[in-house]
C-alpha cells in the first residue's frame, strides 16, 4: 500500500489531534527510516529525543526479547528483579543519599507522580517556569505555560505562578514557606531549546532549600544522556529532590520515571498513587538495556558529537542563522526569520527528519550513537534549505 493510501486511512479513522501526519514509516535501522514508499531518511529528531540507541537497536531488542519470553507482566501486587536493578541504577544517578523510584509509562505520568508527592508536603502552591513544558494530562498541563495548550481545558489543578525562566530575583521573591515545590527544566526542550542560564540551578537550589520547597527537575527530555550526561542538571553540581524522566529511557519502549530523594523519598505511602503497567518487566529490561549501553560509552560519543554538530553548524556562519544553543545532542538552530517549520519540511523532502518546536528555531536531536559521518551531510545541506526559504 502506498503512503498516499495510507495517509487517506489515517485522515479517516485517526483523531486529528496531530494533524495530518508527513509520513507513514514503514522501517527503521541506527539512524534511518524508511517510508512506506521505501524512501530512506536519516532521523535527526530520534521520535522526539527518544531514540538514543537509534532505530531497532539489537541489544534494546534482544532484552525486551528475551524479556518477553521469560515474564512479560505481574502488576504491582508483585515486583520483578529487572525492575528493582533498573530502580537500583537510577537511584545512583541523582547524587542523593536516598532515593526512591516511582515507574511510570510516559513522561507526563513521570510529572503527575511527582505533583501528587508535592501535594504530600501538606503545602499546594507551585512555581513553575515560564516556557516551561511538562505534558499533557491535567496536573502537567497546569505546569505547563503554554496558553495554547492549557486554555481550553481550565480550571486546571490550582495553585500554580509561572515566573520568568532564568530570574533569580524573580523566583527568590515567589518562593515562600507556602511554596510545596519549583518545577523547571535544565533545557527547554519544547520552548525551541533553551537552556537554563548559568548559575540559575544552583541559585534555585538554594531558595528552595531555604523556604523548605522542594526542587523538581524535569529531565524528561534532557535526561539519559541526551545532555551528554546521565542527569543534565547533575553537571551544575546540584541534587534535587524530585527528578522525572521518559522520553531516552526505554529508546522507544514506553517507560517514565520519578525519582524521589530526601525529603520527597518517604512521602508516598500505601494507597496514594499507583498504576498497572509501570514498571512492567518488559519496560525495565528496556530501560536496563539503554543504560548498559550510555555506560558503554554512548554517552562519551554525546558529548564529543554533540559539541562537534554544533560548532559545524556554527561554523556555516550562515547569515540565517543567529545561534546554536543546547546541550549535547539536544541542539537548538536559532534562525533571524521565524521560517523554521518551511525549512523543516525541506529538510524532510531531502531526507532528513528535524523539527520546529518554535517559528524561529530547529531542532536537532539525533540518536545519541550518531557519528559525524551521520551529521556531515546534513550540514552540508542545511546551508542551501535556509537559501530557498525566507
Ligand atoms: C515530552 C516531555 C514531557 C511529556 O512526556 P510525554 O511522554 O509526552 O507525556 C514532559 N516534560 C518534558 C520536559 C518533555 O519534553
Amino acid at each position: 500500500m502506498t503512503q498516499d493510501q495510507l495517509i487517506h486511512r489515517y485522515d479517516a479513522v485517526m483523531m486529528n489531534a496531530f494533524g495530518a501526519p508527513k509520513r507513514v514509516f514503514a522501517r527503521g535501522e541506527g539512524v534511518h527510516v524508511w517510508d512506506a514508499d521505501g524512501r530512506r531518511y536519516t532521523d535527526l529528531l530520534s521520535g522526539i529525543a527518544v531514540l538514543a540507541l537509534g532505530h531497532a537497536n539489537p541489544a534494546v531488542t534482544r532484552a525486551i526479547t528475551d524479556q518477553l519470553h521469560q515474564l512479560g507482566h505481574v502488576s504491582n501486587f508483585f515486583a520483578s528483579e529487572p525492575q528493582i536493578r533498573l530502580a537500583e541504577r537510577l537511584a545512583a544517578l541523582t547524587g542523593a543519599a536516598e532515593t526512591r523510584v516511582f515507574f511510570a509509562n510516559s513522561g507526563t505520568e513521570a510529572n503527575e507522580a511527582a505533583f501528587k508527592i508535592t501535594r504530600l508536603t501538606r503545602r499546594t502552591r507551585i512555581i513553575a517556569m515560564e516556557g516551561s513544558f511538562h505534558g499533557r494530562t491535567m496536573g502537567a498541563l497546569a505546569l505547563t505555560s503554554s496558553e495554547k495548550y492549557r486554555a481550553p481545558f481550565e480550571p486546571l489543578p490550582g495553585d500554580v505562578t509561572f515566573v520568568p525562566f532564568g530570574d533569580a530575583p524573580a523566583l527568590a521573591a515567589a518562593v515562600d514557606e507556602t511554596v510545596a515545590a519549583v518545577i523547571l527544566e535544565t533545557v527547554q526542550g519544547e520552548n525551541g531549546v533553551v537552556p537554563v542560564p548559568a548559575g540559575f540551578l544552583a541559585e534555585a537550589r538554594r531558595i528552595t532549600r531555604e523556604a523548605g520547597a522542594l526542587l523538581w527537575i524535569d529531565e524528561v527530555q534532557t535526561g539519559m544522556g541526551r545532555s551528554g550526561e546521565y542527569l543534565a542538571h547533575r553537571a551544575d553540581g546540584i541534587v534535587a529532590d524530585l527528578v522525572t524522566l521518559a522520553k531516552g529511557l526505554g529508546n522507544g519502549f514506553p517507560i517514565g520515571a520519578c525519582l524521589a530523594s530526601g525529603p520527597a523519598a518517604g512521602l508516598i505511602t500505601p494507597g496514594l498513587h499507583g498504576t498497572t503497567f509501570g514498571g512492567n518487566p518488559v519496560a525495565a529490561a528496556a530501560g536496563n538495556a539503554v543504560l548498559d549501553q550510555l555506560e558503554g560509552g554512548v554517552l562519551e560519543n554525546a558529548r564529543a558529537v554533540g559539541a562537534w554538530l554544533a560548532d559545524a553548524i556554527r561554523e556555516l556562519g550562515h547569515p540565517k542563522i543567529a545561534e546554536v544553543r543546547g546541550r549535547g545532542l539536544l541542539l537548538g538552530v536559532v534562525l533571524t526569520e521565524d521560517i523554521a517549520p518551511r525549512v523543516a519540511d525541506a529538510a524532510l523532502e531531502a531526507g532528513w527528519i528535524i523539527n520546529a518546536p518554535r517559528p524561529g528555531v530547529l531542532r536537532v536531536a539525533p540518536p545519541l550513537i550518531s557519528t559525524r559521518e551521520d551529521l556531515e551531510g546534513f550540514v552540508a545541506v542545511l546551508p542551501g534549505l535556509l537559501d530557498a526559504h525566507g
